[in-house]
């Protein structure tokens, strides 16, 4: 009896170190986040942003889809009328106001799934760790792409200050 208890915990300890020796010559996989990064999978869902058309335009017509589909009931969107001195997006709407509470994300991707335009998408951005949950309340500022106009005025202006120096 007792000789069969000391076969099976030797056996035991036998097959634990040759797991521990097999696994300590293995490669290493740390990385040495925050000096190294290492890409995610194509279809990773990290940070949202709002996308725009290249003609600047805001893709999001402010239909609140996205809003119902969230199943963390953390996206708040306040639709306003475009008009013609104001036009935001091609829709008759625009999302005056577009919140997600990040805190509350579960990065499901349904809201993405949701929208008709494209204009709600998760990057890979996953850096996204905070003390504070009001920072976590991405508004639509923080979330909305730059307009290439203006990204193309400002690399002119630079250009030509740049010349200008020379
Ligand atoms: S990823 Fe899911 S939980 Fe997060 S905002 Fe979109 S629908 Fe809501
Ligand atoms: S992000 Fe898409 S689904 Fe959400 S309000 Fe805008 S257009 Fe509608």
């Amino acid at each position: 009896m007792a000789g069969n208890a000391f076969i099976e915990g030797a056996t035991a300890i036998v097959k634990g170190m040759s797991l521990t020796f097999a696994t300590m010559f293995k490669k290493k996989t740390t990385v040495q986040w925050p000096e190294e990064r290492e890409g995610v999978k194509p279809r990773y869902r990290g940070r949202h942003v709002l996308e725009r058309y290249d003609n600047g335009l805001e893709k999001c017509i402010g239909c609140e889809l996205c809003a119902g589909a969230c199943p963390a009931d953390c996206i708040l969107v306040e639709a306003a009328e475009n008009t013609d001195t104001n036009r935001v997006s091609p829709g008759e709407r625009y999302a005056k106001r577009y919140e997600i509470n990040m805190s509350r994300c579960i990065f499901c991707g349904l809201c993405e799934e949701a929208c008709p335009t494209g204009a709600i998408v998760l990057k890979h951005d996953y850096e996204l760790a905070d003390y504070d949950i009001p920072h976590m309340i991405y508004t639509k500022e923080m979330m909305l792409v730059p307009d290439p106009h203006v990204v193309k005025e400002k690399l002119a202006a630079m250009e030509r200050q740049a010349g200008s120096v020379r």
